[in-house]
C-alpha cells in the first residue's frame, strides 16, 4: 500500500518508538491527521522541547531540566543514603512512596551480557566517584528484580565493599521479573523497609 510521503515519514517515525509496530504506527499517523492543527503543533513542540531542554544530572544521572537536579540540590534530604535505581522512572516510583528521603543514583540501564551491556555502559563509574564523598554511609540497591537487575546489584555490591559502606538490597515481595516502576506504592515501601545488608 502506498502512502503519500509525509504520511509514510510519520509512520516511520512512530515505528522508532518502543512497542509500536507498523499497524499501530499507521493508526497513530492517521490519528494525527485528524487532530486539530494547534494540537499537532503543541505535540511537536513538546517533543522538541523535551529533547532540547532535558539533560542528565551530572551528580545522580537522572534526567533533569536543571543541573544538578532538584533532588541533588535539596539540602533537606538525607545526604548519607544513596538509592541506586535503573531508570529515571524508578525515581518517580520511589518518590511516590514519600518514604525515602535520601538521594538517588540512576544507572540508566542494567548489566546485560546478552545485549552486550557491560558495567562501563551504565552509570557505575559515576556512582563510584560519588562514594568518595565521605557523607555517604549507605547504598540501597534498588535495581529491578530481574536477572539483569540482580546481576547489576551483585556487581555493584562487590565493587563498593572496599569503601566500607553499608550496602543493602531492597527486599523481595516485588514481583520477580517485574519493573520497579510498575510496583504499587505499598509494595515498594515494604521492599524498602525490608531491605537487608549484603
Ligand atoms: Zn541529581
Amino acid at each position: 500500500m502506498y502512502y503519500p510521503e509525509p504520511i509514510s515519514k510519520l509512520i516511520e517515525g512512530f515505528m522508532k518508538l518502543p512497542g509500536i509496530g507498523p499497524k499501530t504506527a499507521g493508526r497513530l499517523a492517521f490519528f494525527v491527521l485528524s487532530m486539530k492543527e494547534d494540537d499537532v503543533l503543541d505535540l511537536g513542540k513538546a517533543l522538541v522541547n523535551a529533547k532540547r531542554n532535558l539533560t542528565y544530572c551530572t551528580v545522580c544521572c537522572n534526567i533533569t531540566d536543571i543541573d544538578p537536579c532538584r533532588i541533588c540540590m535539596d539540602k533537606h534530604r538525607d545526604q548519607s543514603v544513596i538509592c541506586v535505581v535503573q531508570d529515571p522512572k524508578d525515581v518517580i516510583a520511589m518518590e511516590r512512596t514519600k518514604e525515602f528521603q535520601g538521594l538517588y543514583h540512576v544507572l540508566n540501564g542494567a548489566i546485560s551480557p546478552m545485549e552486550g551491556i557491560g558495567p562501563e555502559d551504565i552509570k557505575i563509574p559515576e556512582l563510584l566517584k560519588r562514594l568518595e564523598n565521605e557523607e555517604v554511609q549507605e547504598i540501597i540497591l534498588a535495581t529491578n528484580p530481574t536477572i539483569e537487575g540482580e546481576a547489576t546489584s551483585m556487581y555493584i555490591s562487590k565493587l563498593i565493599k572496599p569503601f566500607g559502606l553499608k550496602v543493602t538490597r531492597i527486599a523481595h515481595g516485588l514481583p520477580v521479573g517485574g519493573d520497579l516502576e510498575y510496583a504499587d506504592e505499598v509494595t515498594l515501601m515494604k521492599a524498602l523497609e525490608g531491605r537487608r545488608e549484603i
